[in-house]
């Protein structure tokens, strides 16, 4: 009774915290913490600009759309859309794991994986636990860390590259999890496979080694390390993958971890209870059978990011070598200022202000008509 007490005259004391309404307190973490921004979407840009025809290559999204296999899917599912979805898709899973060749008990899912490393940070993260990562990497590993009062060290990449000996380095007692995002966003570089097996193999098994692997079917280099089959050695491993990308289904919300059984399940206790819904599920399912869709993605987008880098490079500009489906390239002056001219040529990039690259531009592969209309605009926008 009379700690319950005491906890309501902490919570309404207003020193509490400087954030929230002013007259609810919201944790103080969060204070540290800003919206994640997106790309900006096409609609609010053709509104604002009075632009008839406008190209979104801002988010990564898969410019071939998805595969006709999940459209269908997904209209045959909605005739169930009133009943809740299955906690952890069962077909899903079994289908995932054949595939892999790992146990379903090493599978969680997520409604994106970004979820995922929310689930992460959440379960494992206590105030001031340490977190490595590279800089710069995708700016939600350092968000989730601060919402739960995590520190992030940040490690400079080489080249765009994460420089994994630095981030071996920057390991202390006090690290809890390391991110290495590979390939990475957004440079788009990828590390070596020994250069990664070996971190994987000195890390501390009690420091836990998150593989984002979000770009994984786009990689086409011989040097990629497959983290799969080093699980079992190493129960510290965790590998993301996404179906936002690829499969584009980005807008349906799914990704998945490969990860420990027992790590999968503490994440179990801190999902939501449906945190997939139906359509992301029976979509997924179907977009895993179409192989065929899947390498010609691929192979459009490594046609693709061979011509436009080389363009980009004609233009004078240093482009970093990518194994995704996006190029990030140093600009004159600011990224910023690029994207805006950009823009109002209805073109929708992301300056790497944003991303932590000032400097550069991160643009999205398109289809090659898309790839075009970009290049003219840019070369416009350096005159
Ligand atoms: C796009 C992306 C993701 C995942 O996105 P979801 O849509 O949430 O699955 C994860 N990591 C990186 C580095 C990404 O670029």
């Amino acid at each position: 009774m009379l700690t319950i007490v005491k906890q309501a005259l902490v919570l309404v004391k207003p020193e509490v915290s400087s954030v929230g309404t002013g007259w609810i307190a919201a944790r103080g973490s969060l204070a540290q913490v800003g919206r994640y921004v997106p790309g900006k979407p096409m609609e609010e840009v053709q509104r604002e600009l009075g632009l008839s025809h406008v190209i979104k290559l801002a988010s990564n999204e898969n410019a071939y759309g998805c595969s006709p296999k999940a459209v269908s899917a997904v209209a045959e599912e909605m005739a169930r859309a009133a009943l809740y979805p299955e906690s952890s898709p069962p077909a899903l899973a079994e289908k995932l794991s054949a595939k892999l060749g790992v146990r379903e008990d090493r599978l969680i899912f997520g409604n994106g994986s970004d979820e995922i490393i929310g689930l992460l940070t959440r379960a494992y993260l206590e105030p001031g636990d340490e977190v490595v990562m590279a800089d710069p990497t995708f700016t939600r590993y350092e968000q989730n860390v601060a919402i739960e009062g995590g520190v992030s060290v940040k490690v400079p990449c080489r080249d765009g590259v994460h420089d994994l000996d630095a981030m071996l380095g920057a390991v202390t007692t006090r690290t809890k999890l390391v991110f290495v995002c590979n390939p990475n966003n957004p440079t788009g570089t990828m590390v070596g496979a020994e250069a990664l097996r070996r971190f994987i193999e000195r890390v501390p098994t009690n420091v836990m080694v998150v593989v984002d692997e979000a770009y994984y079917e786009y990689v086409t280099s011989e040097d990629y390390l497959q983290t799969i089959p080093m699980l079992d050695a190493h129960p510290n491993l965790v590998v993301l993958r996404t179906f936002s990308k690829i499969y584009g289904l980005a807008g349906l919300r799914i990704g998945y971890a490969v990860v420990h059984p027992d790590v999968a399940s503490v994440l179990h206790k801190v999902r939501g209870p449906f945190n997939t819904n139906r359509l992301a599920q029976v979509a997924a399912l179907a977009s895993l059978d179409d192989t065929e869709f899947v390498a010609m993605c691929r192979e459009q987008n490594a046609r693709e990011r061979d011509r436009v880098s080389q363009a980009l490079a004609d233009l004078g500009l240093r482009v970093y070598p990518s194994q995704t489906n996006f190029l990030l390239f140093e600009v004159p002056g600011s990224g910023a200022a690029i994207a805006e001219r950009l823009l109002r040529q209805g073109v929708i990039v992301r300056a790497g202000e944003g991303l932590g690259a000032p400097g550069t531009v991160r643009v999205s592969l398109g289809r090659p008509e898309e790839n075009d209309a970009f290049l003219r605009a840019l070369t416009h926008s350096l005159q």
